[in-house]
């Protein structure tokens, strides 16, 4: 099987024209054709030689993932199930909010992490997706949207909040990553980018050093090391004190920031001592923080605690200085049958940076009376 141009760099393509005998000007106008003009055909690259559009075509696969199901939700909300040239599925979401279409992307068949929360959990760890299998998602959910629905339909930001933990695939998400931010294919800025983890020590430490500065949102859940063990078992290795140690180390410009997601579960992470604690863990000025309510699903031995827990909580941590919202549900007309990324749908609160905060509508009344 031919490798998938996909999996290349911009820098790996140019050492590759290089070393096969072109001019590695010529990595720009490939990755011109392919990512910004969506041409996938090398014969079709006009203005780059005969011999290395020859050489394309027989040496590289340029094919797409395959969409095997699409629904549409009734807030706009597109989930999408691909398949790879294995057979394994993944999906991915676009979620449209505001100014933005951002898409949810999935680093790995399954999850090795375990939360006991999780639905992607339950199936553990098929595979790792590779590179291309990454950069493959938005380049067929963009190219889906654009013949499908309109040319108008443009991704702008994509959060890593599919199924599997990104930093367990770390080699790959970090080059799809070079991939997504080069400005001569998407250009994407790396206010654009999200990742999230549950907190996997050793890849935060080397993230600080060897990652493009996206966005990060940690998985925090609990501020209670014997909660956070419960939930996550990742938390018995790697607790708060050495979690919290490892974030540190990330340096914090002004592009970069971490958002603190909590999942919010009835009788286990939503108490007063649990506001206490959290509070306490994190810094008011620095910190945002996303308060997720839990999505059940067949077969989860949690719940969601009510509406009215929910705003407590909130206002708890809204009245102790801390910037904080709740993610609203979004497609929740097209996910009845889906665990994992029934959930990930709901993330498209995240904080762009500049908006102070998002108000979903069950929130809406108490903050407008807030001074945020
Ligand atoms: N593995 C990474 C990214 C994928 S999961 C991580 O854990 O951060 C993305 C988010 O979905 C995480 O914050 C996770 O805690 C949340 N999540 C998982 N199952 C959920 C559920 N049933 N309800 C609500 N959120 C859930
Ligand atoms: Fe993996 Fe994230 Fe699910 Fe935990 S929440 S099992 S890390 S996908």
């Amino acid at each position: 099987m031919k490798p998938s141009f996909f999996d290349l760099t911009y820098d790996e393509l140019k050492t590759l024209l290089k070393e096969k005998g072109f001019s590695p000007f010529g990595a720009t106008q490939i990755f011109d054709w392919v990512y910004k003009k969506g041409v996938y055909d090398p014969f079709k690259w006009t203005n780059v030689s005969k011999a290395s559009q020859q050489y394309f075509s027989e040496t590289y696969d340029l094919s797409l993932l395959k969409v095997v199901w699409n629904g549409l939700s009734k807030d706009g909300t597109r989930k999408f199930l691909v398949k790879m040239s294995d057979g394994q599925t993944v999906e991915s979401v676009a979620i449209p909010a505001r100014d933005r279409l951002t898409l949810c992307i999935s680093s790995q068949v399954g999850c090795a992490v375990g939360c006991t929360f999780c639905h992607t959990a339950t199936q553990g760890l098929k595979r790792h997706l590779k590179t291309s299998e990454v950069v493959l998602q938005f380049v067929t959910i963009q190219n889906w949207l654009k013949e499908t629905v309109g040319v108008e339909e443009k991704i702008t930001n994509i959060v890593y909040m599919g199924q599997g933990e990104p930093l367990h695939n770390f080699e790959n998400m970090k080059k799809a990553t070079l991939v997504f931010m080069n400005e001569k294919g998407l250009g994407l800025g790396q206010r654009r980018i999200t990742l999230s983890t549950s907190g996997l020590v050793p890849a935060i430490e080397k993230m600080a050093q060897d990652f493009p500065p996206v966005n990060i949102a940690l998985s925090l859940h609990s501020a209670r090391n014997d909660v956070r063990t419960e939930l996550m078992p990742i938390n018995k290795v790697y607790d708060l004190e050495r979690l919290f140690k490892a974030i540190k180390m990330i340096p914090l410009k002004a592009h970069r920031r971490i958002t603190y997601e909590y999942l919010l579960i009835e009788g286990m992470n939503d108490s007063m001592d649990d506001v206490i604690a959290l509070s306490g863990l994190l810094n008011s000025k620095e910190s945002k923080i996303n308060l997720i309510p839990f999505n059940e699903f067949p077969g989860s031995k949690y719940k969601r605690p009510s509406e009215q827990k929910i705003m407590w909580f909130l206002d708890q941590m809204i009245k102790r200085g801390f910037t904080c919202t709740i993610r609203t549900t979004k497609g929740s007309d097209i996910l009845a049958a889906c665990g994992q990324l029934k959930s990930e749908f709901e993330k498209l609160n995240l904080w762009d940076g500049n908006s102070q905060v998002i108000i979903p509508s069950i929130a809406s009344t108490v903050l407008q009376n807030q001074a945020l």
